[in-house]
């Protein structure tokens, strides 16, 4: 007996049932890569693995449909692998253990991979079932979705026919997603040299907290501060003020977090640790106004530190460091034309670091039109070239255009409003999807992204609606049926 059996949805849960029991964390895809391979096997289907474990499928299309155009059908077959601290769980070698408990399915303390198994699951229910009516069917698994989309980027396309694409990797019903972002991350690094510390200075700790942070891509639009950006002007005016070093500036982990904290080691005289403290207490307050609808505990302090230090930033290198952390493009940078409320543009400040060589700076930039994206790196390639430093794209993907045009979307969209009563609501993302890169892979593609209600993917509250992907399932035999021609 299954723990998901009598649920409904035909095979649905069965083959969603059968890929939890499959460990398939990133980098650990081969046995469900296998298994993927066995099921076509077993039933005579075009089946194509590749040294990635990439696994491409073909169907022919049902009585009546042979001749009509294919449909790719495309999910990951990675899950993100997140545990409560005390769950005993080895991702390596374990099952997921899934429970079902209303009307959601659960794993005990760990992620679901409802993102992206349950694509996996609608996909192997459609190859089975030969009652169904569909177009030839050519089925896409990847790899490696959740840290990069390596599985993507290496996938061959030379037995591939299709000219559209289904993409099902997002976790609202109702919502046909027809677009997303590009992005690029682009390193600057800032030669560090150092002189001896002035006589007489006295070193400080300035740090920025409190901050909310978030998603550079999906949290951007609400406009957050960004504490690298913050110090940028704290060093700024406090430049104005008062004869002062820079012995280094950190703040931030990851390009894609907008960063929360962030600090500098700052040398002057002791004198001016009054007039310091009024300012920075005056900025605070400054900034605290500005973003009193988005932040509400922004904090700007300065400790002694007791340790000596021996190097400061030249004057000259200083002052770079501060330019470049001011000028670098920061939040927002172009809505959508076609689309209302949609972010098009963006970058976020994501690291800032001071190494023994050079102090790096970390931007995700992300655009859904590839040469606003390339405009904004021009930006900040120029301000690098103006402070001597250098760049390097550390990784790129393309975005995915919204075309409203789209005929693949209007049959979508008039489908979903017959099937539901209602109209579905078009959108696109500001962050990536793997439907980018496809998009370049092959041409003219026509693609929309679908999948059924989930909440909190990439942590253990990972949830999926089981009468969501019910319907989403009903919806999508539907919506094949359509496509005979
Ligand atoms: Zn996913």
């Amino acid at each position: 007996m299954g723990k998901l059996d009598g649920l409904g949805g035909d095979k649905v849960f069965y083959f969603f049932e059968e890929i939890c029991k499959i460990p398939h964390g990133s980098e650990n895809e081969m046995a469900l890569s296998d298994y993927i391979v066995a099921f076509a096997k077993e039933r005579g289907l075009y089946c194509r693995q590749d040294a990635h474990y990439n696994v491409f499928i073909k169907k022919a299309g049902s009585k009546g449909y042979e001749n009509a155009a294919p449909i790719i059908l495309q999910g990951h077959i990675d899950m993100v692998c997140e545990k409560n601290a005390g769950t005993e769980l080895d991702f390596l070698t374990d099952p997921i253990e899934i429970y079902a408990e209303g009307d959601f399915i659960h794993a005990r303390g760990t992620t679901l991979g409802a993102d992206d198994g349950i694509a996996v699951a609608y996909i192997l229910a459609l190859l089975e079932d030969d009652t169904l009516a569909h177009p030839p069917i050519e089925a896409i698994f990847t790899v490696e979705e959740e840290i990069g989309m390596g599985g993507t980027r290496a996938f061959e396309t030379f037995d591939v026919e299709g000219k559209r694409f289904l993409n099902m990797d997002t976790e609202e019903e109702g919502v046909l997603l027809s677009g997303c972002a590009g992005g690029r991350r682009v390193r600057v690094y800032l030669p560090a040299e150092r002189s001896d510390s002035p006589v007489g200075k006295k070193a400080y700790q300035i740090s920025i907290r409190g901050l909310k942070g978030g998603h550079s891509g999906a949290d951007i639009h609400l406009q957050r501060a960004n504490a690298n950006r913050l110090m940028g002007r704290i060093l700024y005016m406090l430049k104005e003020a008062v004869d002062f070093s820079v012995a280094s500036v950190d703040g931030g982990n990851m390009d894609n977090a907008i960063c929360r904290e962030a600090g500098a080691t700052v040398l002057f005289a002791a004198e001016n640790e009054p007039t310091v403290r009024e300012l920075l207490g005056k900025w605070e307050k400054m900034i605290q106004e500005e973003y009193n609808s988005c932040e509400t505990s922004i904090t700007i302090t300065m400790e002694t530190l007791q340790e000596e230090v021996f190097k400061v930033l030249t004057e000259e290198t200083k002052n770079k460091l501060i330019h470049i952390l001011l000028l670098l493009p920061y939040g927002v940078q172009t809505m959508s034309m076609e689309m209302e409320g949609l972010v098009e543009s963006s970058s976020n400040i994501g690291i800032v670091k001071t190494t023994s060589e050079h102090i790096y700076f970390d931007n995700a930039v992300r655009s859904s039109v590839e040469s606003r994206k390339e405009l904004i790196c021009q930006k900040i390639y120029s301000i690098a070239s103006l402070c001597g430093a250098s760049v390097e794209d550390v990784n790129d993907y393309p975005g995915w255009k919204f075309n409203p045009n789209s005929p693949l979307l209007k049959l979508f969209a008039k489908t979903y409003g017959e099937f539901y009563g209602k109209e579905a609501e078009i959108s696109a993302i500001h962050a990536g999807l793997e439907c980018g890169l496809f998009s370049e892979k092959i041409l003219d593609l026509d693609m929309v992204s679908i999948g059924p209600e989930m909440h909190d993917v990439h942590t253990p509250d990972e949830r999926l609606s089981i009468s969501s992907t019910i319907r989403v399932w009903e919806f999508l035999k539907e919506v094949l049926k359509k496509m005979d021609h």
